[in-house]
C-alpha cells in the first residue's frame, strides 16, 4: 500500500497504517470519484464504522480499529473546524479537503454523540454536481423549455417541490446560474450555502443570531434585487414576504417541502397566504424527485408484450417505440447498473385558468383537474415516460410514487423477468 491510492473494499478491523489525514483525503476522494453524497464515520462498540452514501442508499466501507477511527474523526473534526475536544455537545463545522488528485472538495461536518461514541457525517459537495447547468440535470427537451420559459419570466414566485434529498437546490442552483449573466442582481438566503456562486449575494441564515428565512428576506428586499432565492418556505411570514415580492416586481425562486404541485399550492395557503395575492403571485411550480438511470452501458431490454401508451404520454416519445429496461451492472457502473441520479418533474405553469381556480380556493381534486386539462404532466406520467424511454425502470419509478400505470408496469416487468429465468 502506498501513500497514494488506497483500496476501500474488503478488510474488516484492520490496525491501519497510513497516518489518518492521508486516510482522509484518499476516503474523501474516493467518495466522490462515485458520487457519494454523504460519508459517516460511527463509533460502533468496538471499532469504528465508515459508510457512505451513494444513489440515496447507504453503502458499508469499512470497519477501522478504535483507536484509528478516533484519530480519523478527530482529523475531520479539526479540518471542518469543530472543535475536537467537545464530545458532549452535537458540534458542526465546514472546511475543505484537497483529494490525491488535487480536487478541492466543500465539507460540511456534523457530529453528534452516541452510546459508543460519536457519529459523524459529512456532507460531500461534489465539485461537479453543483456547477450543473439546468440541460445537465436530465430534464427532456420539452421540460427544459417550459423551465426556461418561466425562469425568464421578469416577476413571480417559482416554486421548487419535493421531499428531502429530491435535487431541489441542485435545480435552483442550475436555475440561478442560467440568471447570472450579469444583467440581473441576484441574492440567496440559504441553509446552508452549499455553493459560492461568483456574482451572487449569498446570505447564510443564522438561527442563533436570529436571521431567520423571514427577517433576512425584509431585509434584502430594501437591496433592490432583481432574483432572490430563498432555501425554504416554511414558515408564515417567509411565505408571504414571497408572495409579496413575486407579487411586487421580483422574480422568487423557493424551495417548499410537498409531494405534488398541488399540495405545494395548499401548502402556502396553509401558510396563511391569501388565495387571491398567491394567484397573483405564483408563475410556476416544479415539483420533482431523482431516478436512477440505467447505465448506458449495460441496461438490458425487456419483452413486456403489447404496450399501450397512455395518449397523453405518447407526445413524450417523440415517434420512437417504447421500450422498457432493466439493469444489470458492469464494471463502467461499479456493478450498479445505474450511473446517475437525475430529476424527474412535474411543472406546473400557472395559467389565467390555474389563476381563476385558486384564487377562489376551490378543492384540492378540482384544483388539480384543471392542471392537468392544461395538458400538464403529473410525476407518475412523466416517470412512465422516462420508462419507455428507457432512461430508468419501473421498479425504480414505483420506488418514488404510486400511480396504477406504474404499477402495472412493474408486474408486467417481473412476469417478464419470472418468464425469462
Ligand atoms: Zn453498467
Amino acid at each position: 500500500m502506498n501513500d497514494e491510492s488506497i483500496e476501500f473494499e474488503e478488510i474488516e478491523g484492520e490496525m491501519e497504517l497510513v497516518p489518518p489525514e492521508i486516510y482522509a483525503a484518499n476516503l474523501i476522494g474516493w467518495a466522490v470519484e462515485r458520487h457519494a453524497s454523504d460519508l459517516f464515520i460511527s463509533d460502533l462498540e468496538n471499532s469504528v464504522q465508515v459508510a457512505i452514501r451513494r444513489l440515496g442508499k447507504v453503502e458499508h466501507v469499512r470497519r477501522l480499529a478504535r483507536n484509528y477511527g478516533h484519530k480519523l474523526q478527530g482529523h475531520l473534526r479539526v479540518l471542518a473546524g469543530a472543535d475536537a475536544g467537545e464530545t458532549i455537545r452535537p458540534t458542526d463545522g465546514r472546511g475543505v479537503i484537497t483529494t490525491p488528485e488535487s480536487e478541492v472538495i466543500d465539507i460540511r461536518l456534523s457530529a453528534i454523540p452516541t452510546m459508543y461514541g460519536q457519529d459523524i457525517t459529512i456532507r460531500l459537495f461534489d465539485p461537479i454536481s453543483g456547477s450543473l447547468s439546468i440541460d445537465q440535470l436530465g430534464f427532456e427537451d420539452v421540460e427544459f423549455d417550459e423551465i426556461n420559459a418561466l425562469l425568464h419570466q421578469k416577476a413571480g414566485l417559482i416554486l421548487v417541490a419535493g421531499p428531502v434529498a429530491s435535487g431541489k437546490s441542485s435545480t435552483l442552483y442550475a436555475s440561478l446560474d442560467s440568471l447570472n449573466d450579469g444583467t440581473r442582481k441576484i441574492h440567496t438566503l440559504e441553509d446552508p450555502i452549499e455553493h459560492s456562486i461568483a456574482g451572487v449575494m449569498q446570505t447564510q441564515v443564522n438561527l442563533k443570531a436570529g436571521l431567520d428565512f423571514a427577517e433576512l428576506l425584509t431585509t434584502v428586499l430594501r437591496h433592490s434585487p432583481d432574483v432572490i432565492m430563498v432555501g425554504e418556505i416554511r414558515d408564515e411570514r417567509t411565505a408571504a414576504t414571497a408572495v409579496r415580492a413575486g407579487a411586487s416586481g421580483q422574480l422568487v425562486l423557493a424551495t417548499i417541502h410537498a409531494k405534488t404541485a398541488v399540495e405545494a399550492i395548499y401548502s402556502m395557503l396553509h401558510y396563511g397566504t391569501h388565495p387571491q395575492f398567491l394567484a397573483s403571485s405564483l408563475i410556476g411550480v416544479i415539483n420533482q424527485r431523482l431516478v436512477k438511470k440505467l447505465c448506458g452501458e449495460c441496461k438490458s431490454p425487456l419483452d413486456l408484450g403489447e404496450i399501450e401508451v397512455p395518449e397523453r404520454i405518447r407526445p413524450r416519445l417523440d415517434d420512437t417505440a417504447p421500450q422498457v429496461y432493466q439493469s444489470t451492472g458492469c464494471e463502467g457502473c461499479f456493478g450498479d447498473g445505474f450511473e446517475s441520479l437525475i430529476c424527474v418533474p412535474e411543472i406546473v405553469t400557472i395559467n389565467d385558468e390555474i389563476s381563476a381556480a385558486l384564487a377562489q380556493q376551490v378543492p384540492v381534486n378540482e384544483l388539480e383537474q384543471v392542471i392537468r386539462s392544461k395538458g400538464s404532466l403529473s410525476l407518475g406520467e412523466t416517470l412512465s415516460s422516462r420508462i419507455y424511454r428507457g432512461v430508468t425502470t419501473p421498479y425504480e419509478a414505483n420506488a418514488l410514487v404510486s400511480d396504477p400505470h406504474l404499477a402495472d408496469l412493474l408486474s408486467r416487468m417481473r412476469s417478464a423477468i419470472d418468464g425469462t429465468s
